[in-house]
């Protein structure tokens, strides 16, 4: 009864669909979700409480979150005539963005990417193209993505830059040639800014058709769920149109507020993250079978080029170590692993672990 009482009410995209797993990461070592693997100083979490004390939580946020957004304005070096969406962490904004499209307009990404364009864009209905990235480096296939710009016109096209879950940067020159080219809106999806120095957010004035997004998460603040696109103003203030309207609540603001504020400890994480990550990329290619991609991002994608890649993860859960198995999403990424990098002591048992693995016999 409920079942059909489903089919008459809702849409057949969203019943087709999937709902976004998270995998249980209960007792496990946990590198499979880009966080950062630090939690705060005790002495920063006190001030903090000091701070969150008088927050008036019996009042409505404020609406346009004015203050944080200027101090994301200025931490992110946003230039003074570009505006700001804040979203309940980036994933907010790809469905304000993609809520606000002509109905049947045509969203475009690089494949393999962030599944989220594709799941969001599927579940209002809109066209979704995927364009294959090559297969030996996971670089931009140009000559593809003009074809296909030309071919579908899309409105959105998202470029996640470093790329989810490859960890490589596209090649700015390919990304300007896009810009170029698209007849609608082009997303800098800068969700692993804070482990590159390579950005488009200097290019804003240049390109009336380029917005740029980028997150909290990665930079360690995850559980608070707070993302910004930035652009043209006359772009911005449609969005604003769709979003709810205390979409960022008081604790969030103040929150993000204070993290920015005191913004050189989660600095110092990044940095340490990223040294990790160098250590881990030599560990991994030390490895016999074992190919990992260079990343610009807080994870590294690798291949495994003798044991199925399904056997490893499983392997590596039975020894206490969560990372993602990408191998079922199969084309490019069969037999391919991503390891979010994590504490030195967690880098080492996940190292020691897939060399146990390797080493042993079928
Ligand atoms: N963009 C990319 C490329 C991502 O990898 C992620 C998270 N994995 C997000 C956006 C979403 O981040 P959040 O919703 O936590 O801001």
């Amino acid at each position: 009864m409920s079942e059909n009482l489903s089919r008459t009410v809702f849409r057949n995209e969203v019943l087709a669909m999937s709902a976004y797993k998270v995998a249980d990461a209960k007792n496990l070592i946990k590198l499979d979700a880009m966080e950062n693997p630090y939690n705060w100083p005790e002495h920063v979490i006190d001030q903090w409480l000091q701070t969150i004390k008088s927050c008036p939580i019996n009042r409505y946020p404020d609406p346009q979150a004015k203050k944080l957004a200027a101090t994301l304005k200025k931490v992110n070096q946003i230039p003074q005539d570009s505006d700001m969406l804040l979203g309940n962490g980036s994933d907010e904004i790809i469905q304000i963005l993609l809520m606000a499209l002509t109905p049947g307009a045509t969203v475009m990404a690089p494949e393999p990417g962030f599944v989220m364009y594709k799941q969001i864009a599927q579940s209002l209905g809109l066209n979704y193209q995927g364009v294959p990235l090559h297969t030996d480096d996971f670089a931009l296939d140009l000559s593809a993505m003009l074809k296909m710009i030309e071919q579908h016109q899309p409105a959105v096209i998202f470029l996640a830059y470093p790329n989810n879950p490859t960890g490589n940067l596209f090649a700015a020159e390919d990304i300007r040639q896009i810009l170029d080219s698209a007849p609608g809106l082009v997303v800098i999806d800068e969700a692993y800014a804070p482990f590159t120095d390579a950005s488009f957010i200097d290019k804003l004035a240049q390109y009336p058709n380029l917005l740029v997004m980028r997150t909290l998460s990665k930079l360690g603040l995850a559980g608070l769920r707070l993302g910004f696109l930035a652009g043209a103003p006359e772009l911005i203030e449609q969005l604003h149109k769709i979003r709810l309207p205390y979409n960022i609540n008081s604790l969030t603001q103040m929150t993000a507020e204070f993290a920015l504020n005191n913004i050189e400890f989660l600095q110092q994480q990044t940095n340490t993250i990223c040294q990790q990550r160098s250590q881990v990329f030599e560990q991994l290619n030390a490895l016999q079978g074992i190919k990992a991609l260079p990343s610009s991002a807080n994870f590294i994608l690798f291949k495994t080029e003798n044991k199925p890649a399904d056997a490893i993860f499983h392997s590596l859960q039975q020894q206490g170590i969560l990372i993602k198995n990408l191998s079922p999403q199969g084309g490019a990424l069969s037999n391919c692993l991503r390891v979010t990098i994590g504490k030195e002591e967690e880098n080492r048992a996940f190292i020691e672990a897939l060399t146990s693995t390797l080493n042993a016999a079928d």
